[in-house]
């Protein structure tokens, strides 16, 4: 996990990375995130004379934002912990916010970002699985149960391979990052490979590598261009770490999406610009958002 002391400004003053600790279960990931805030808490008051006076925090799976619960995540095993409540209490009652990590990365790229030029913008990053953020007019939509996005389980391929939600032929499973170096791996024989020397073999020229390549890419478009039906963005950001192959991956994606649409407006397709950090400099975003709320009301 990575977190970070933000400056009203923005300005990155602090930044850790640790384990998440969840080879040990759900409660140890809570206790690690409980301690991290507290001891950035510390940090805080020794460097900078005062302690955060708000904190954010964004986890994966699903989140329920409004009322500050972390409902499920598959990777850490947990359910229903009121993350917002417990951070609170450990930061000695400074207001908390809690946000998932794709849409709160989402809110990052779409304020300070690549999607500062853009009213209405969908971000899409493309790891070990394939989420998204929908941003419209400076906020991210939830959706009625904090799962709005899930563009990865759009089924891009009936009767394709099996995912991990109870569907066949999800976006995520042919075009995620993950995703891309099994196909490679099983095309070149190399168990070890990844998405990335997919791309290298691509970038050289590699017939499988193309192949596979496109196949990524045509699904990747699938899922795009329902997206943009329902949407209509007029930007899609596209992050993670297959979007790190750059014009490997964006010139064909273009042209596959370009082929694709009929009556849809095509929508400006760019890299994200955060990487990584997007997730936490969103949380901090939201914190950031609490206060001015505070103010305000
Ligand atoms: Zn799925």
């Amino acid at each position: 996990m990575k977190a970070a002391l933000a400056g009203a400004d923005g300005t990155l003053l602090y930044e850790a990375r640790r384990p998440t600790g969840r080879e040990r279960g759900p409660q140890a990931v809570v206790a690690t995130i409980l301690d991290f805030a507290e001891e950035l808490r510390e940090i805080g008051r020794g460097r900078f004379g005062a302690p955060a006076v708000a904190a954010g925090v964004a986890v994966p799976g699903i989140v329920d934002d409004a009322r500050g619960i972390a409902v499920y995540a598959a990777n850490l095993g947990w359910r229903d912990v009121p993350l917002r409540a417990l951070l609170s209490e450990r930061l000695g009652g400074v207001p908390v916010a809690l946000g998932h990590d794709v849409r709160t990365g989402g809110l990052a790229e779409g304020r300070i970002g690549a999607g500062r030029d853009a009213d209405r913008f969908l971000f899409v990053p493309l790891g070990t699985g394939i989420a998204g953020a929908i941003g419209i007019e400076g906020r991210i939509e939830a959706g009625a149960h904090g799962s709005a996005g899930e563009i990865g389980h759009i089924v891009v391929r009936p009767g394709g391979p099996e995912c991990g939600c109870g569907q066949r032929g999800c976006l995520e499973k042919l075009a995620s990052a993950a995703a891309v170096g099994r196909a490679w791996a099983a095309a070149c024989g190399d168990p070890e490979a990844t998405a990335a020397d997919a791309a290298k073999a691509v970038e050289s020229g590699d017939e499988r590598a193309l192949a596979v390549w496109q196949d990524a890419v045509d699904a990747l478009a699938d899922g795009l261009v329902t997206s943009l039906t329902l949407l209509d963005p007029d930007t899609l950001i596209i992050g993670g770490g297959l979007a790190e192959a750059g014009d490997t991956l964006f010139e064909p994606l273009r042209a596959a999406v370009r082929a694709r649409v009929t009556f849809q407006r095509l929508p400006l397709i760019v890299p994200a610009a955060l990487g990584d950090a997007a997730g936490c400099l969103g949380a901090g975003l939201l914190a950031w958002d609490l206060l001015s709320t505070e103010v305000t009301a």
